[in-house]
C-alpha cells in the first residue's frame, strides 16, 4: 500500500461515551456526511449503530441512499434539504429531510409520510427560516399534518474563541429556545462539536450533531479528554545520498546538499496531501520530523532525513504524514482541520483497526 488513513475504531468508541457525558446524555445524530469527513460513511456508520447511535445526519439524497443501499437501518435526515425532484428517493430509501423554506412545506402536504426537520436560521445565514417565519411553519405544518418530527438550527462560531464569538452563540441559543420548547417535537437540536464542547449547559435541546469531535478534534484543536481516531500513513519509495548540490522537484525551490540524505514518500496532492506543504511541511519517520524539500507533487513529494536515522531507513519504512499534528498542519497553511479530512482522496486506502 502507498498511503492509507489509519482508522482507529476502540477511539471512536471511546471518543462516543465521553461525547455523551459532554453533552449531558442528549442523544447524537452522527453526523456522517461527506464521506464521514473521509473517514468513509458506510463503516462509521456500522460501528456507531453498533454502539447504539440511532442518528444520522448526511448531505444529500445521494449520500443518504449510499447508507440505506449498505443496510445502515437508522434515521438518516439530509441536513442541507432536498430539490423537490428528489422527493421520490426520499420516500424509497425511507429517508429524513431538513424543510428550510414554505414552498418545501407545501410541497410535503402531498407527502405527509415523509419525516421533517423544521430548519431555523438562528444567524448562520446559510438556509432555514428566519425566526418569525419558523413560528409561522410551525403553525403550518401542524394545521396541515406534516410529519414534523424536528426543529434544529445551525452555530456557526461556536467553536471559535472570544467574547464576541461567545455573544453571538449565546444569542442564537437564546432564539433557539423559543423552539426547542416545542416539546412534542420529538427532535430538537442546536449543538455541534463546538456547541457540544462549551454550550451543553445550555437550553433544553435534546440531541446533538457530533462531526469532527467524533475523532478527537474540533475547529479549535485536539481535545485533551478523547483519543485521535485518524493517522495518514505512507512509505518511503525512494532514497538517494546527495553527492552535489542539486535542486528537488518542480519549480526547483527545493535545495539539497552534499551528504544529505532524501527520501521520496508515495503521497501527494492527489491524495490530499495539500500542496502548501511544498517546502513548508513535515512528516514523521522512525519518531523523527522529516522536512518536506521542495514542491509536493501529485503521487510523490520529497523529504530530508535526518541525521540521527540515516543509517535506518529503508526502502518501505512507514512514514507519518499526520497524526497528532493534524490541526496545527493545517493552521501552518490556513485552512480549517475539517479539509484535511475530507480532501483525503479515494485512492487513500481506509484502513480500520
Ligand atoms: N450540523 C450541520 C448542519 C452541519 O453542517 C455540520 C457540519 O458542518 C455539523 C452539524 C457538524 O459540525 P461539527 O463537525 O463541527 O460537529
Amino acid at each position: 500500500m502507498r498511503a492509507w488513513a489509519e482508522i482507529n475504531l476502540d477511539n471512536l468508541t471511546y471518543n462516543i461515551e465521553k461525547i455523551r457525558e459532554f453533552s449531558q446524555n442528549r442523544d447524537i445524530m452522527a453526523i456522517i456526511k461527506a464521506d464521514a469527513y473521509g473517514m468513509g460513511a458506510v463503516t462509521i456508520a456500522e460501528e456507531l449503530s453498533l454502539l447504539g447511535i440511532e442518528n444520522f445526519g448526511v448531505s444529500s439524497l445521494e449520500e443518504g441512499i449510499e447508507l440505506r443501499q449498505h443496510n445502515i437501518q437508522g434515521n438518516i435526515l439530509i441536513l442541507a434539504g432536498i430539490y423537490n425532484d428528489e422527493i421520490y428517493g426520499v420516500k424509497e430509501y425511507n429517508l429524513q429531510v431538513a424543510v428550510t423554506n414554505f414552498s418545501q412545506l407545501e410541497l410535503f402536504k402531498n407527502h405527509k409520510e415523509i419525516p421533517l426537520h423544521l430548519k431555523v436560521d438562528t444567524g448562520m445565514g446559510r438556509v432555514g427560516f428566519k425566526e418569525k417565519d419558523a413560528l409561522k411553519a410551525l403553525e403550518y405544518a401542524k394545521e396541515n399534518n406534516l410529519n414534523l418530527v424536528g426543529v434544529y438550527s445551525h452555530l456557526s462560531v461556536a467553536d471559535e474563541p472570544g467574547k464576541d464569538n461567545e455573544l453571538y452563540t449565546l444569542h442564537q441559543l437564546e432564539i433557539f429556545n423559543t423552539f426547542e420548547n416545542e416539546e412534542k417535537l420529538k427532535y430538537r437540536h442546536i449543538l455541534n462539536s463546538g456547541g457540544i464542547l462549551k454550550y451543553s449547559h445550555v437550553g433544553n435541546s435534546n440531541l446533538v450533531r457530533a462531526g469532527i469531535i467524533l475523532y478527537g478534534l474540533y475547529g479549535e484543536g485536539n481535545i485533551k479528554e478523547l483519543k485521535r481516531v485518524f493517522t495518514l500513513k505512507s512509505r518511503v519509495l525512494f532514497l538517494k545520498e546527495i553527492e552535489e548540490e542539486m535542486d528537488i522537484s518542480y519549480g526547483r525551490i527545493g535545495k539539497a546538499h552534499k551528504g544529505d540524505m532524501i527520501g521520496t514518500i508515495s503521497i501527494g496532492y492527489a491524495d490530499g496531501f495539500r500542496r502548501e506543504f511544498s517546502n513548508n511541511g513535515t512528516v514523521e519517520i522512525l519518531g523523527e520530523k522529516c522536512p518536506v524539500i521542495g514542491k509536493v507533487c501529485m503521487d510523490m513529494t520529497m523529504v530530508r532525513i535526518p541525521e540521527k536515522i540515516k543509517k535506518l531507513v529503508k526502502v518501505g519504512q512507514e512514514v507519518i504524514v499526520m497524526g497528532e499534528d493534524i490541526y496545527e498542519k493545517s493552521k501552518s497553511i490556513n485552512i480549517s482541520v475539517y479539509e484535511m479530512f475530507t480532501g483525503l482522496s479515494r485512492r487513500v486506502s481506509r484502513v480500520y483497526i
